[in-house]
């Protein structure tokens, strides 16, 4: 354990005199950039951010603006347990690049930057929010990646948005009781079923969170069953509202 205390220390030493001497580099080409924890011109123009018209509810774009409050057809049709979500990024070939080293590779490097632009795109829920909470990982997986990825995104989100003083990040608020596998490849019902009762709230927040606002933060938005699970948990629990940040999101899952 304190030969990987130390491990890691030297490496982040080392780390910070190689910043000192080396170009800083795009966060997801390697292209040399002005400062550090930035894109490069090419790999920015590459992204979608996301920006309106969009649905009022999950911030599906539209195409064209049909007017304040407008709800997509998912919506419509199964309106979700939370009440709004906003993302920075659709998530497409250029963005998995950028989420993908964050979330498997150890590139821990890029929370800032990404969170700034989630509390760009969130800065309407992080107003009005009293807490902000990651989506939980698993101890087992938490074990074998080191880092909880939702928990950098939500520390960087905070720190990032403007009335910061009043937020309380609660990076243990949610428990991920059960093992769940990976959601990849499961269809929306086939996910929502794989993580019915996957989550509880830590009994240290149980009073806290009664009737507060809470800002549920996650790394990829898909189905939206994850953040539908814990948003039921703490609704049961007494929250007054759960909206949900992301750093991307696919755009109209499939129903
Ligand atoms: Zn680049
Ligand atoms: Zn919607």
């Amino acid at each position: 354990m304190l030969t990987g205390h130390i491990g890691r220390a030297c490496r982040s030493a080392g780390r910070m005199v190689l910043d000192a001497v080396l170009p800083p580099l795009c966060l997801r080409c390697a292209e040399i950039v002005e400062s550090p924890g930035t894109l490069c011109a090419a790999c920015w123009q590459g992204f979608s951010f996301i920006a309106p018209p969009y649905c009022a509810r999950c911030a599906d774009p539209f195409p064209t603006d049909p007017g304040a409050g407008a709800l997509c057809a998912g919506c419509l049709a199964r309106p979700p347990r939370y009440r709004r979500a906003r993302a920075a990024l659709i998530y497409d070939q250029e963005s998995r690049r950028l989420v993908l080293p964050f979330k498997h590779g150890d590139r821990t490097d890029m929370a800032r930057a990404c969170g700034s632009w989630m509390a760009r795109a969130g800065a309407e829920l992080l107003a009005e929010a009293d807490i902000v909470a990651p989506v939980p990982l698993h101890w087992r997986r938490l074990l074998a990646r080191r880092y909880n990825q939702a928990q950098l995104l939500a520390r960087a989100a905070v720190g990032h948005a403007e009335d910061r003083a009043r937020l309380s990040l609660a990076p243990d608020l949610l428990r991920r009781r059960r093992w769940t596998g990976s959601q990849s490849g499961l269809r929306a019902e086939e996910r929502r079923g794989n993580v019915r009762a996957a989550f509880d709230i830590r009994p240290r927040w149980a009073a806290e969170i009664v009737g507060k606002a809470v800002v549920l933060v996650d790394d990829v938005l898909t189905t939206g069953a994850t953040v539908e699970a814990c948003a039921r948990v703490l609704q049961r629990g007494g929250v007054r509202h759960v909206d949900v940040l992301t750093l991307a999101r696919v755009v109209r899952p499939a129903l």
